[in-house]
């Protein structure tokens, strides 16, 4: 194993757009300027939207900025097991339960008065009580259970070194999705523990669902890293970073002249670490690296990028 270590666990689910990039130039800038490992974790629960052509492209991606890792690169989808061990552990001490809910009626569920625990989406509980005669029913009907976590309203309590406390409500989050694939929720706690991870610096659109991964870890017994979360890139329209909104791949930069360097030189300054248009490297921006600068505020895409490649 990697001693403590950062990491960047990206979906191999299409090329990695400078959003993806920030972050992972951050993750591994925190690890290395603490003479930590740095290890990349390819999240690939979802076998039908994920693909190695997208995970080799990622690599060569984080390859081609200096952004170097140490050991393997470890694969969600060779893991499942793990997490099946976990979900047994979780199971055997009374926190999970089947959950036959459809999507639809979660929704339903979700916006009538009584669901009010339901905030935000997350789950107002139907299924956490169901006698055995409503879920054999169910089962003969032929629908097919996820399974959730219970837990039983816990009060959860994280402070993010950059954005400080948050305090919520951890929602019956499900663990094993109802085609049997282990979630994503559940995968990362495994994993961050299996490889040692000290430390996770992500983006802040996951800031709302650290609460559920420290309780799980308190309830598998498992150690909970320091978090960081990266602000995030947006397009002109202020929605999250995508290729529609211009030039924010490698690739699509590079046709318009901008290469690897220059396309770190942008991502250092957005982070409040380098100058406009200084020319910089990976290795030389350890030394630089600090906390207290980084911006909480998104990092909107600069105007010449936006849409000028379709
Ligand atoms: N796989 C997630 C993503 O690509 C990141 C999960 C994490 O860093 O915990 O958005």
């Amino acid at each position: 194993m990697i001693a403590a270590a950062g990491r960047f666990a990206p979906s191999p689910t299409g090329e990695l757009h400078l959003g993806n990039l920030r972050t992972a130039l951050v993750a591994w800038l925190s690890a290395r300027s603490q003479g930590l490992g740095f290890v990349v974790r390819m999240e690939d629960l979802d076998l039908i939207t994920s693909s190695p052509v997208h995970e080799s492209s990622q690599l060569s991606a984080l390859a081609a900025m200096g952004l170097d890792w140490d050991g393997d690169v470890v694969r969600q989808s060779e893991r499942f097991a793990r997490y099946e061990d976990a979900i047994a552990v979780l199971t055997a001490r009374g926190h999970t339960y089947p959950c036959y809910c459809t999507r639809r009626e979660i929704r339903e569920a979700s916006s009538a008065p009584q669901g009010a625990l339901a905030a935000d989406g997350t789950y107002p509980g139907t299924c956490r009580h169901l006698d055995d005669a409503l879920r054999s029913r169910y089962a003969a009907e032929g629908r097919r259970p996820a399974l959730r976590l219970f837990a039983d309203d816990a009060v959860v309590e994280v402070v993010d070194e950059i954005h400080g406390l948050v305090r919520v409500v951890v929602d019956d989050v499900v663990l094993r999705r109802n085609d049997g694939v282990p979630a994503y929720n559940l995968a990362v706690v495994v994993d961050d523990a299996a490889q040692d991870v000290a430390e996770v610096v992500r983006g802040d659109d996951l800031l709302s669902s650290t609460p559920r991964h420290v309780l799980l870890q308190g309830l598998l017994g498992l150690p909970t890293p320091r978090y960081r979360h990266v602000s995030l890139v947006l397009g002109a329209d202020g929605v999250r970073l995508a290729k529609r909104h211009g030039a924010v791949t490698p690739g699509q930069l590079a046709e318009m002249g901008i290469g690897t360097a220059q396309m770190l030189g942008l991502l250092a300054s957005s982070l409040g670490l380098a100058e406009p248009g200084e020319v910089v490297t990976a290795h030389g921006l350890i030394e630089r690296f600090r906390l207290d600068v980084l911006p909480r505020e998104p990092w909107v895409l600069p105007p010449n990028l936006q849409r000028s490649v379709s």
